[in-house]
């Protein structure tokens, strides 16, 4: 049986298919829950009272079923669009479907979540691509894995997973996750137009980058301002070029300087 409640915990599970074999054992059981906004797409998800969080946790232990994690919901879901998160592959995609295997509360901060999710496929020969278009990320490749940020989450891509903190909540990570597949699958598709680099970069913030741009927030570029498209230009959201500011005479240096940070010829 369904039900609302104050205090919830989330539980997350890889599959579909150990979701509702879960959502089936607890209805046997007589046990409430409450299903996520969408519960039959991705990340499968319910939610139990916080007072049968052990109850729960205890009859999936007993049937076997893969739980991927369980964490406190703090924000009360309010009623929304369902969220339609794509999971289907391209035949050319180099990572296909994404599965969360892990998910749990930030060390650091408890309102935000830290989740890992599986990849079928390898990104491996695609990181030295990724890392040559993300200028803010810093490569390892003894890893190999290539570890950026996008706004407040920091993201870790290794060659059959991506890690992802500070998300936040379980649609923002899943949101993330997919995010990921698709740039690592474009870029992929992308690479005879890329120069791929192993190199280990000395991480460049988006402040070093706003401090050498023209800063008049003439939106020229199509941002609101010099700080959103200097954070874009770090997430390979936004093209060098479209300052156009930067091409006129009295603002050489700072093009030649943020070329040199950027890595561009
Ligand atoms: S075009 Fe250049 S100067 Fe104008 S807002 Fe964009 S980054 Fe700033």
């Amino acid at each position: 049986m369904e039900c609302e409640a104050q205090a919830e915990w989330a539980f997350v599970f890889p599959t579909q298919a150990d979701f509702l074999a879960a959502v089936h054992l607890l209805q046997s059981k007589g046990v409430h829950f409450r299903r996520g906004a969408d519960p039959n797409a991705y990340p499968f998800h319910f939610f139990a009272p916080a007072g049968r969080k052990s109850e729960v946790c205890y009859l999936l232990l007993q049937a076997k079923l893969l739980l991927s994690g369980n964490y406190e919901a703090r924000k009360t879901p309010t009623p929304q669009e369902p969220l339609v998160f794509s999971n289907a592959a391209a035949p050319d995609d180099i990572l296909r479907n994404a599965a969360i295997v892990y998910v749990a509360e930030c060390f650091a901060d408890e309102t935000k979540l830290r989740l890992m999710a599986n990849f079928s496929g390898n990104a491996k020969e695609a990181l030295p691509y990724l890392n040559a278009i993300l200028r803010s990320a810093t490569y390892t490749p003894g890893g190999p894995y290539l570890t950026f940020s996008k706004g407040q989450r920091m993201i870790t891509v290794y060659p059959e997973k991506v890690a992802v903190a500070k998300a936040d909540d379980l649609e923002d990570g899943w949101a993330t996750v997919n995010w990921v597949r698709d740039l690592v699958n474009d870029t992929w598709r992308r690479r005879a137009t890329i120069t791929p680099s192993a190199q280990r970069r000395v991480r460049t913030t988006a402040l070093e980058i706003f401090g050498w741009l023209p800063r008049t927030n003439c939106r020229q570029c199509g941002e609101m301002t010099c700080l959103a498209f200097a954070v874009k230009l770090l997430m390979g959201e936004q093209s060098f070029s479209r300052c156009l500011p930067l091409r006129e005479r009295n603002n050489a240096r700072k093009k030649d300087v943020l070329a040199e940070m950027l890595g561009i010829e």
